[in-house]
């Protein structure tokens, strides 16, 4: 017998556990599909050295639960808060292990649908049939009129090089310390998996190399924390100490066997085409991960980005070319790659919560309505900042969710959390009035421990530490944008601030929060508190370059954004 579902979820992992999370408080018709025994099984293997890259940080400044989950990386997001993954453990760097007793308490809690040993092995459509028809080992069939596909990477990234079945690969590479004794070892890969596992061949190889095109990229520079943490690399301390060890940036041209060792053919980015032959005891291959469409019929396989390496979504993240194709967790990070933390727990959370939310509201942004009488300037600027204090969606997936606040005849709509390109790819353009909020990186150059502040609320503009941006939208367009003062709590308003920080600029704190702050986002969304909000403002444009308007360092006071 075919059992049918309005919503199937493909695997038990994070974002699985996450969305059955939402479409059971919702009451939804749902069900997810696991292949192995139980959940979380990418942690029960990796990361291969068990510690996590995701921060779980217990004690903060703040007691407010919301506040804090900008903090805990590894939560997943519930209703009340009465679940963090701080009560299983309080280590900063937690362990993996950690990690799959969280999600498995999460489920049990929650009493998940979640239906075991149910391996996907095809998922097709019928011609002219909306639902999709899974095929299961061993049972019988399931349809779904809307398939999320939370199954994590299905295999190894292998790059093309002739000869790379000769390495080792992260996924099964031997991790007892003795087998690298007195070893010259290659690592093709400079990511965290790779230097996770440079750091171990560190203590008794006699040289370890890391080889990849591209240069290091540390997370601490360049804010993604995807990029190289800090707890991985101690080998680039060798390489600068002159300690044997380096990072080549080469093209691995092949590998090969030469005698008892191997051969790896390489040619340097940066050195004048310069090429060499290098020889090494083992070469170990962590290269990354990539999606594996092979469970879809070939008539309904979704297109790829990134060479293949993760699905194709519209900002909703359903597939560009596969209707009620949807996709959650870490297959949803090519649309922020390399930039916020779709890839991982600290940020698919929120874009999964969105996303039933989106799918349980028909694929219809659902809005809470706000009565625009009750908002006038000072209270709408409270609004704003409060959501700059307390959200922490925003603040982990910055420039990738939006809260847009939209003007429609005598109320506000309020949208929480939306992809925020999705306003560029036409979300919302025959709107008049849209306000958006973000949280931001500025933009800077050089090294990132020396940037110049200028901690005012006039050169707001030039922040480079994250910070809320409001804009204004009018059809579809950018009319005017304004910087939030970047502050390092978090803290935009004094009814938020706490810890022992009395005093800033000179100013009482709330004194302070009031100049810095809460005027000139007053004094953006329009100088007369009176009902005609955005009357006022547009009337205050002027040009048709309303941006470099709002961005000028004015000293009149207005559009000092
Ligand atoms: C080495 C490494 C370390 C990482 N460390 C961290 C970290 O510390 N913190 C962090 O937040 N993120 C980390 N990540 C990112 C990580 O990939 C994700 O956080 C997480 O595992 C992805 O969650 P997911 O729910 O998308 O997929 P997964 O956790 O991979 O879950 C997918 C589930 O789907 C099931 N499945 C797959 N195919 C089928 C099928 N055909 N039928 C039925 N079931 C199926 C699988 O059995 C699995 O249970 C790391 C990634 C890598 C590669």
């Amino acid at each position: 017998m075919t059992a049918h579902y309005q919503f199937v979820i493909l695997g038990a992992g994070a974002a699985g556990l996450q969305a059955a999370y939402c479409f059971s408080k919702a009451g939804a018709d749902y069900c997810v599909l696991e292949k192995s025994d139980s959940v979380g099984t990418f942690y029960k293997k990796y990361p291969r050295r068990r510690q996590l890259i995701s921060f779980n940080r217990t004690n903060t400044i703040f007691d407010c639960p919301k506040i804090n989950l900008r903090f805990d990386w590894n939560s997943l997001l519930t209703d009340d808060y009465s679940f963090p993954f701080s009560s299983i453990t309080d280590s900063l760097y937690p362990s993996a292990d950690d990690l799959v007793l969280y999600l498995e308490s999460f489920a049990k809690r929650y009493d998940l649908a979640i239906q075991y040993n149910h391996n996907v092995l095809k998922v097709s459509r019928d011609p002219g049939d909306s639902l999709f028809q899974l095929t299961i080992d061993g049972r019988d069939n399931i349809t779904a009129s809307t398939l999320i596909v939370a199954s994590g990477f299905g295999k190894p990234f292998i790059p093309d090089i002739p000869g790379i079945q000769l390495a080792e690969g992260y996924e099964d590479v031997d991790l007892d310390p003795a087998s690298f004794k007195n070893k010259k070892v290659l690592i093709i890969g400079k990511g965290n998996s790779a230097f996770e596992i440079a750091d171990l061949a560190l203590e008794q190889s006699s040289l370890v190399h890391m080889a990849s095109p591209k240069a290091v990229k540390l997370a601490w520079q360049s804010r993604h924390p995807g990029h190289v943490r800090a707890n991985h690399v101690r080998l680039l301390d060798s390489y600068q100490l002159k300690l044997l060890n380096g990072t080549l940036d080469c093209n691995v041209l092949s590998i090969s066997k030469h005698n008892d060792s191997l051969k790896a053919v390489v040619s340097y980015v940066h050195a004048d085409g310069e090429q060499e032959e290098l020889l090494y005891d083992r070469i170990i291959r962590c290269a990354g991960f990539m999606f594996d469409p092979c469970i879809f019929d070939p008539s309904l396989r979704p297109h790829t980005v990134l060479g293949g390496k993760l699905p194709a979504t519209t900002p909703f993240w359903e597939s560009v070319n596969v209707s009620d194709l949807f996709f959650a967790g870490t297959l949803t990070q090519a649309r922020d790659f390399k930039k916020s933390s779709s890839a991982f727990i600290g940020g698919y959370r929120y874009n999964t919560r969105t996303l039933c939310k989106f799918l349980l509201s028909g694929k219809d942004p659902d809005g809470c309505q706000v009565p625009a009488s009750s908002l006038d300037v000072t209270s709408f600027a409270a609004l704003i900042l409060d959501r700059c204090n307390k959200n922490s969606a925003l603040w982990a997936q910055f420039g990738y969710l939006c809260d847009l606040f939209i003007k429609r005849g005598d109320r506000y709509d309020h949208y929480q959390e939306l992809p925020y390109q999705a306003i560029g790819e036409g979300l919302f353009s025959s709107e008049e009035n849209v306000l958006s909020l973000t949280f931001e990186w500025g933009e800077w150059s050089g090294d990132v421990m020396e940037v110049q502040r200028h901690p005012t609320a006039t050169k707001a503009y030039t922040n480079v530490f994250l910070h809320p941006i409001v804009r204004r939208y009018r059809y579809g367009s950018i009319l005017a944008e304004h910087h939030i003062l970047e502050d390092l709590f978090g803290v935009y308003s004094a009814e938020g601030e706490q810890g022992n920080v009395l005093s800033r600029g000179g100013l009482p704190i709330d004194e302070y929060h009031e100049v810095q702050h809460v005027r000139p986002l007053i004094d953006f969304l329009g100088r007369n508190a009176s009902g005609s909000l955005y009357h006022d403002y547009l009337l205050s444009l002027s040009g048709e370059t309303p941006l470099e308007l709002s961005r000028a360092d004015s000293s009149d006071g207005s559009w000092d954004g």
